[in-house]
């Protein structure tokens, strides 16, 4: 099973109910386990069987959606979360029990990544700095000057798509005695295994790519061994369990979740292209293109060299009016938010993502107000292609 399109399809499942085997793991909706005898119980709570109590410490269909996910990421334990946030705050909590309540931190972040250190870890007596990971020589030097317990970078940047070198990174933190956590839900074990690269923890919103429906909030934290036990003592304490029901769902994603990937990044690349040649775009962003600054670090650490399912560009000469009647006059492609499912969908950073920032700030980080976001779907290529270019008439 050491491809990743045969593990998402066989992980986790087929654990045997009495005399059968079901071929895809049930929802477990039950919160409690009977058992025939009393010792039988007592055994399972001093862990000297396995077994299921209670579903806050533990439930069987997350149990399969946790097992699927560890073997994509080649990790020792992962645990399901009730979204993306429960997920990082879980990572930062075992990065930082036991090491220096500091963090390093990208510069660029996910909004309500950057709010939870800020409003949350801030005044727990957490300090965050912030540095560009794609600058390794800043990086370092931060590093070295702050001595943080742990380092948080996303392994691709949002709106900009760049790309950090996680290996090099974890070099740097480990060096300054700092663990690594990334965040991978633009890139998906289908794209890039940072465990392999020498990150410490992962995490996903398994909401995007791993669910990749639209139709379930989750999150994943992967570790390794040394973690096992602090990671699953806090899902106890803390309760942060993702139900049974979204588990399924989300694990039924992850099974194509190879598939979608490929055909995803290829999509994009296709669009990335088509919008590079028409003279109405002036600029797009996709870590696959020649003209993108990380594109020999996406051929080096990323999967087969594919460079995701991302695509930014600017329209020529665009302010917020001009984006406006452009995303109005898209036919298929949804203005929502979110990113990774099945369909395409755009979104707008000025008044979305960014849109707590000052125009100053936000031009500061390169995002001008003519700059969209593209989460490229599975549909047909032409059909995405023609409907992002025939938009471009309305501008
Ligand atoms: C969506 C997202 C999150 C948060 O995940 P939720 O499932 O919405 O809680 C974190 N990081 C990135 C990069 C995301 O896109």
């Amino acid at each position: 099973m050491s491809h990743i399109e045969t593990q998402a399809v066989h992980a986790g499942d087929r654990k045997k109910l009495g005399d059968y085997i079901p071929v895809t793991t049930p929802i477990f909706g039950a919160t409690t386990f009977y058992y025939e005898k009393l010792g039988q119980l007592e055994r399972v709570f001093a862990r000297e069987v396995e077994g299921q109590g209670y579903t806050r410490y533990g439930n069987p269909t997350a149990a399969a959606f946790e097992e699927q996910v560890a073997a994509l990421e080649g990790g020792d334990i992962a645990v399901s979360t009730a979204s993306g946030m429960a997920a990082l705050e879980l990572a930062l909590m075992i990065a930082l029990t036991d090491r220096r309540r500091k963090v390093v931190a990208a510069d660029v972040l996910f909004g309500q990544t950057y709010l939870l250190l800020q409003h949350v870890f801030e005044p727990a007596g957490v300090e965050a700095r912030f540095v560009d990971p794609c600058n390794l020589a800043a990086f370092e030097a931060l590093v070295a000057e702050e001595k943080p317990g742990c380092v948080l970078i996303e392994a691709v940047s949002n709106p900009l798509l760049r790309v950090p070198q996680v290996d090099r990174i974890a070099e740097i933190a480990h060096a300054h005695g700092a663990l690594l956590i990334v965040d991978s839900t633009f890139t998906t074990p289908a794209l890039l295994r940072p465990l392999e690269l020498g990150a410490d923890i992962v995490f996903h919103s398994a909401t995007k790519y791993l669910a990749g429906h639209a139709d379930v909030l989750g999150g994943v934290t992967v570790a390794r061994e040394e973690h096992r036990e602090l990671l699953t003592a806090l899902v106890r304490t803390l309760g942060p369990n993702l139900g049974p029901f979204e588990c399924y769902l989300a694990m039924r994603g992850v099974k194509t979740l190879p598939l979608r990937m490929r055909r995803q990044c290829d999509n994009a690349r296709l669009v990335a292209e088509a919008l590079g040649a028409d003279k109405r775009v002036e600029h797009v962003h996709y870590p696959g293109l020649i003209s993108h600054p990380d594109r020999e670090t996406v051929r080096r650490i990323f999967v087969d060299g594919r460079a995701g399912a991302m695509v930014s560009f600017e329209i020529r000469d665009a302010g917020r009016e001009e984006v406006f009647r452009y995303i109005n006059a898209l036919e298929m492609v949804l203005r929502t938010l979110s990113l990774g499912d099945v369909h395409s969908l755009v979104s707008y950073p000025t008044i979305s993502s960014h849109r707590n920032l000052s125009p100053k700030h936000r031009a500061r980080l390169g995002i001008g107000d003519n700059l969209l976001r593209l989460s490229v779907g599975i549909e047909a290529a032409d059909d995405i292609i023609g409907d992002l270019l025939q938009a471009l008439d309305a501008v």
